[in-house]
């Protein structure tokens, strides 16, 4: 997703108190930001943060960090968070490829990648989210028994992640192709994407992976 220009966006996530601007001086010390020992969730792509808000909201134990790419995108995350009265959620505006500079070794219990951008050229296969390029990044990142939740309604990169991420010598587990249908749904927060492709009527992909 990449939203037009919007104006003043930049200027505005500069000076917002949810954003954390210079996280690589948060690397091995984000729980002095969240001020407690609580697990932190991340979510890779959030978009326009309705999933990661509403599991900060639902969830007042794990603290949450949101990562989105384009300010465009990040300032309606933003919008809305600036109106809850929650203590558990930051934003981050960067490309996750450098996420390995942003968090140490083990740092994070959980990592989501919803409806991740589907790079259908083979040769930028390495900037999906689902890559083996990427799963070595998470795996410095996120503590040993941590796991990636991964939902898409792209069955292209859906199959390519069921092969790759084995590649990365990460194991599957609860894998559908029906989240919806299937018995997985229980709990299931659904983001923006999600809901626009349910009422289409296409079937959502799911899987989580773990070592
Ligand atoms: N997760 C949201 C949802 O399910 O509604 C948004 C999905 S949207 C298709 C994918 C989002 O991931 C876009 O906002 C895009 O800018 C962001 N994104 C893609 N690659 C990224 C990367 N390498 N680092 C950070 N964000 C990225």
């Amino acid at each position: 997703m990449r939203l037009r220009n919007v104006k003043g966006a930049r200027e505005n996530i500069a000076v917002n108190q949810f954003v954390v601007h210079n996280p690589e001086e948060c690397k091995g010390k984000w729980r002095e930001l969240f001020q407690n020992d609580n697990p932190i969730h991340i979510e890779i792509g959030m978009g326009k943060g309705k999933f990661i808000q509403a599991l900060a909201q639902n969830n007042p134990n794990i603290n949450y960090i949101g990562i989105e790419k384009y300010s465009s995108v990040l300032i309606r995350a933003i919008e809305k968070r600036n109106e809850l009265d929650i203590t558990n959620l930051y934003f981050i505006r960067m490309d996750a490829e450098d996420i390995i500079n942003i968090f140490e070794e083990g740092e994070v219990d959980q990592i989501y990648l919803n409806f991740s951008d589907p790079w259908p050229k083979d040769r930028h296969a390495k900037r999906r989210l689902t890559s083996k390029e990427f799963f070595g990044r998470y795996n410095t990142i996120l503590k040993k028994d941590g796991v990636v939740i991964f939902k898409t309604d792209n069955r292209e990169l859906f199959d390519f992640s069921v092969e790759e991420i084995p590649l990365a010598k990460w194991m599957l587990k609860d894998v559908t192709y029906d989240l919806h249908n299937s018995e997985f749904v229980e709990g299931n927060i659904m983001t923006e994407y999600e809901e626009r492709f349910v009422a289409e009527g296409k079937p959502i992909n799911r899987l989580v992976a773990y070592r």
